[in-house]
C-alpha cells in the first residue's frame, strides 16, 4: 500500500517490459489536500509509435488472437482474481489521485473484477453463422478480432471503465494500447502492473503509455498502425477523435457525456426515489457521465418532494475520501472546479434560484482542496446553460412537469442521450415514458445498471457503438463472409 508521503513514479509498459520515457513526467495531484500522488511518464511520439508498433507485431504474429478462446478466458480471469486480491492498494490510492470516498473505490474495483470475469466467459461465445443457398453453396460468416486497439480511458472511474474496454479486446484477440487520462494515471499503471504478470499473455498485447491526452492521445488516433479507437470522455474530445479517426477510417467508439433526467411521478416509491434523485447526482460530486442532473418532479407532489429532497441534501458529509465517514469528496482539480463555480454563476445570471449551496468551501479541512456544496436550481428555462451543459460537477436543475408528454419533452431537450431514470408504479406511463425518451439507457425505478451483461451507451451527442454485454464485445470484432462453393464448374462460377 502506498505510504503517507511516498510518490510512485511510472514508467510505460511496452512490449512485455517498463519502459523509461524521455519526455519527462507528469505528477497527480490529491484533490483532497494538494499532495502530490504520483508521476508517470509524458511519452513523446517515440514512446507511442514504439507501442503502437509492439502491438502491431504481437496482432500480427497471432500470438494472442489464434489462441484458443478458452487459454483468453483464463487469462481474463487471472486477472480479476488479481485484482479482487490486490484491491485495497489499488482502491487507496485511486481515492488519492481521484478524492472519491474509498467505499466507492472499492465498488468501482469490485466492478472493474465483475466485468473482466464476465469477459472471461463471453471469450467462449464467440459464434458465427452458416446460411446455405443449396447443396453447392455455403456461406461462412465468421467474426475475427478487429486488430490493434487504442483505449482512451477518463478519470472519473478509471479502472472501471478501462474494464469496459479492455475486457472485451482481450476476449476477442486483439493487441492493446491503453491511454489513462493524466490525474489517475498512477493508479492506472499500478492496475497494468497487477494484470501485467498474467501468464499466457505474449510480450505486446498489453501495452500502456500515459502523457497528455492532445499529444499521446492523438498520436494514437493518427496512428495507420491502430485499427480501432475506443474512447470514453466528453463529447468535444468525442468530436475530435472522430475527425481524426476518419483521415484513415479507423474504427471508432465513442461514449461521451450526458445530461440524464431523473423522473419522479406522484405515483413513485418516494423512500426509493428519493434517496436516489440525491445520490445520482452528488454520488462522486455529480463528476459521472450518467449523474441525474435534471430531476424532474411531477407538479402534484413537487413541494412536498423538494422539501425533503433539501433536507436529504444539507445531510451530505463532504470531505476527504479516505475519512470513513465522507459521502461525497472533492472536483478533481481546480480547473474542473472553476469551471463547476462558473456554471453557478452563468445559472444565478440567466435568473434560476439558487435552492441550495452554490459555493466553494476554502476553509479548516477543505483549505487545500477542490470542494463545492452540493447545489441546485429551481426556476430553471430549458434555454438556461445549466439546464443544456454537461457540468460534471455537484450542480442539479430541478423543474416541474406536469405529465407523461411533458416529462419526455423535457428529457428530450437536450443534445445529449445516455441515460435517464424514471420512478413510477404505473406500467402504462413507464412504458410510455421510458419508449419516448431517446437515450441509450433507461433505468425504471433503479438508478445504474445490475451488472455487465447488458450494453451501455449513448444515443445522440453521447456517443456511438456500445460498451459491456455481448454488444461491447461486437465492437471489437470484425465481420467476414467466406463464400463456398462446393463445385468448380465454370457454368456455375458464372452465375
Ligand atoms: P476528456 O475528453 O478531457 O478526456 C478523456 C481522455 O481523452 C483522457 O485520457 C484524455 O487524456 C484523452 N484526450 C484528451 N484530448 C485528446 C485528444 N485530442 N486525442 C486523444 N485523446 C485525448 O474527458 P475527461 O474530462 O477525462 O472525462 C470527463 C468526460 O467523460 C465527461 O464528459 C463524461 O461525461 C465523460 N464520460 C463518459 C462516460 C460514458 O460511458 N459515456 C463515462 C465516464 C465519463
Amino acid at each position: 500500500m502506498q505510504t503517507k508521503g511516498e510518490v510512485r513514479t511510472y514508467s510505460n509498459y511496452i512490449g512485455g517490459k517498463w519502459v523509461e520515457s524521455t519526455g519527462g513526467l507528469v505528477e497527480s495531484r490529491n484533490p483532497a489536500t494538494g499532495e502530490l500522488v504520483t508521476k508517470a511518464a509524458k511519452s513523446t511520439r517515440d514512446d507511442v509509435a514504439h507501442a503502437i508498433d509492439e502491438a502491431r507485431m504481437a496482432f500480427d504474429s497471432g500470438s494472442w488472437s489464434s489462441k484458443r478462446p478458452q487459454e483468453r478466458a483464463k487469462a481474463l480471469r487471472e486477472m480479476s482474481e488479481l485484482l479482487r486480491g490486490g484491491l485495497e492498494p489499488l482502491a487507496v490510492l485511486l481515492t488519492l489521485e481521484n478524492g472519491k470516498p474509498l467505499a466507492d473505490a472499492r465498488g468501482e474495483l469490485l466492478n472493474a473484477a465483475n466485468v473482466l470475469e464476465y469477459y472471461a466467459s463471453a471469450a467462449r461465445h464467440v459464434a458465427g453463422r452458416i446460411p446455405r443457398y443449396s447443396s453447392t453453396d455455403i456461406s461462412l460468416v465468421v467474426h475475427e478480432p478487429v486488430g490493434v486497439c487504442a483505449l482512451i480511458v477518463p478519470w472519473n472511474s478509471p479502472i472501471s471503465l478501462l474494464s469496459w474496454k479492455l475486457g472485451p479486446a482481450l476476449a476477442a484477440g486483439c493487441s492493446v494500447v491503453i491511454k489513462p487520462a493524466g490525474y489517475t494515471s498512477g493508479v492506472s499503471m499500478e492496475f497494468v502492473k497487477l494484470i501485467s504478470t498474467v501468464e499466457g499473455v505474449p510480450p505486446g498485447v498489453l501495452n500502456a503509455v500515459t502523457g497528455p491526452g492532445d499529444t499521446v492521445g492523438s498520436e494514437l488516433v493518427r496512428s495507420n498502425k491502430v485499427d480501432k479507437v475506443s474512447f470514453t470522455g466528453s463529447t468535444e474530445t468525442g468530436s475530435r477523435i472522430m475527425e481524426m479517426a476518419s483521415a484513415n477510417l479507423k474504427k471508432v467508439n465513442l461514449e461521451c457525456g450526458g445530461k440524464s433526467a431523473d423522473i419522479v411521478f406522484d405515483d413513485a416509491n418516494m423512500e426509493a426515489a428519493l434517496p436516489s434523485a440525491v445520490w445520482s447526482i452528488f454520488r462522486s460530486a455529480g463528476q459521472s457521465c450518467n449523474a441525474g442532473s435534471r430531476l424532474l418532479v411531477q407538479d402534484t407532489i413537487y413541494g412536498q418532494f423538494m422539501k425533503k429532497y433539501g433536507e436529504a441534501v444539507s445531510k451530505i458529509r463532504i470531505g476527504n475520501g479516505m475519512d470513513p465517514a465522507t459521502e461525497m469528496g472533492p472536483i478533481i482539480s481546480g480547473t474542473q472546479m472553476e469551471r463547476v463555480l462558473s456554471f453557478i454563476e452563468s445559472g444565478k445570471e440567466e435568473g434560476a434560484k439558487l435552492s441550495h449551496g452554490g459555493e466553494r468551501l476554502s476553509e479548516g479541512e477543505f483549505k487545500e482542496g477542490f470542494y463545492v456544496q452540493p447545489t441546485y436550481f429551481e426556476g430553471v428555462d430549458r434555454s438556461m446553460r445549466i439546464f443544456q451543459e454537461e457540468i460534471f460537477g455537484p450542480v442539479l436543475c430541478v423543474l416541474p412537469f406536469h405529465d407523461e408528454d411533458e416529462a419526455i419533452s423535457i428529457a428530450n431537450d437536450t443534445r445529449f442521450g445516455l441515460a435517464g431514470d424514471v420512478w413510477s408504479r404505473s406500467l402504462p406511463r413507464i412504458m410510455k415514458v421510458s419508449q419516448g425518451i431517446r437515450t441509450g439507457t433507461l433505468w425504471v425505478n433503479r438508478h445504474l445498471n445490475p451488472g455487465p451483461e447488458v450494453p451501455f451507451g449513448g444515443y445522440k451527442q453521447s456517443g456511438l457503438g456500445r460498451e459491456t454485454g455481448m454488444e461491447g464485445l461486437a465492437e471489437f470484432l470484425q465481420t467476414k463472409h467466406i463464400s463456398l462453393q462446393l463445385t468448380d464448374s465454370f457454368e456455375r462460377v458464372r452465375r
